[in-house]
């Protein structure tokens, strides 16, 4: 018999891709989400499966699903600095009114559920690169606190409930991840530049660039958290591509990839905007035999082509 999964945020970037994978694999899959940030056109393509349902729905509301549940991922959450400056209220409740609702239904199904916690527990680092063993440094009141409180509490109750319940969890620390289906118009660093270079505008770095990031292509994060979902391993693993850039430097890439003339402009660093992120990963290696294996230069340019063949009205779209 198939396996069942419930996937939130199945209509967001890493949801919808994560989606597709399980089906790949053979599961049942319910994908949840209340389109807040993303978009049911991710998922339009598996909507006329018969593995597949879409439930659309709030899960910081009562969460009920039919039927048998072997795991969870669960993956609601605003993602982009943006997103959650604009619905920060939203942003807490998810991730931890939300985050409770999801526990709570992988309790009653005696399911596995792995929640996706991010780099931003470490918010910005004094230890470089982070391994897990690091407790952050977040400013629990500043604008990004939202957002990364929500993650720190989800993953306290994550492990109250394993340790308290006996509930199979998992927690993935995400660090930064890009790729085909992100949101052109929702701030992060990379739909940014691309979305000023195929508009012709000059590309907007904050501060004077010298932040680093590290970023990770989705196909990458889905094999991790797919390795790490079927693991034993109830602790939290970072899954993230170490190789580190400046913001500088990357915007100077993208010029080159885009093949454009554009210039870059500089512009006020957001409050709290952590200077440093790279994953330590060896836990990930050790325990899920995992790595990233796309550079970011194959990487980008699928990407890059995705955003180039969205068309013009996609393009225009302004939200912020
Ligand atoms: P996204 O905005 O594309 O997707 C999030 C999805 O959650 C959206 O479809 C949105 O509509 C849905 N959602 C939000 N609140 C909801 C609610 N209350 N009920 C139901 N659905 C809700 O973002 P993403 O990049 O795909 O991120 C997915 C998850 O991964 C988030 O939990 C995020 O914190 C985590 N994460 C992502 C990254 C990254 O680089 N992409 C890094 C670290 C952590
Ligand atoms: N950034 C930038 N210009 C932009 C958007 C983002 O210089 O138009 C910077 C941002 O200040 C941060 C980095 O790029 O230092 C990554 O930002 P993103 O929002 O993608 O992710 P996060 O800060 O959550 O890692």
């Amino acid at each position: 018999m198939a396996k069942r999964i419930l996937i939130t945020g199945a209509a967001g970037f890493l949801g919808s891709h994560l989606c597709d994978r399980f089906i790949k694999e053979g599961f049942e899959v319910i994908g949840m989400d209340n389109l807040i940030t993303g978009d049911v056109k991710n998922i339009e393509h598996l909507i006329k499966l018969k593995n597949f349902e879409f439930h659309h729905h709030d899960i910081t509301k009562f969460v009920h699903v039919a039927g048998k549940l072997d795991y969870i991922l669960h993956f609601a959450s605003p993602a982009s600095p943006i997103d959650y400056l604009k619905i920060p209220i939203q942003t807490l409740k998810v991730g931890s009114v939300g985050t409770l609702h999801c526990l709570g239904l992988a309790k009653e199904k005696n399911a596995r559920i792995l929640i996706a916690s991010t780099s931003e527990v470490y918010g910005d680092p004094q230890v470089h690169p982070q391994n897990e063993e690091y407790y952050g440094n977040v400013n629990a009141i500043g604008p990004r606190g939202v957002y990364d409180e929500a993650k720190r509490f989800q993953e306290s109750i994550t492990m109250a409930y394993h340790r308290f319940h006996g509930l199979e969890t998992r927690i993935a620390r995400i660090f930064n991840t890009y790729g085909p289906r992100m949101r052109l118009n929702d701030g992060r660093v990379i739909p940014a530049f691309i979305g000023q270079a195929l508009r012709g505008e000059d590309l907007t770095v904050f501060g004077d660039g010298s932040q680093t990031r590290s970023f990770c292509f989705v196909d990458d994060q889905v094999e991790g958290i797919y390795r790490l979902l079927l693991s034993d391993y109830s602790e939290p693993v970072n899954i993230g591509n170490p190789d580190e850039i400046s913001i500088l430097d990357f915007a100077s890439e993208i010029i080159k990839l885009t093949g454009t003339d554009q210039k870059i402009t500089f512009e006020e660093l957001p409050q709290d905007d952590p200077m440093q992120r790279q994953p330590d990963i060896s836990r990930a290696k050790e325990v899920l035999g995992w790595e990233p294996k796309v550079s970011r230069e194959e990487g980008m340019k699928i990407t890059y082509d995705y955003f180039k063949n969205l068309g013009a009205e996609e393009l225009e779209k302004r939200e912020h």
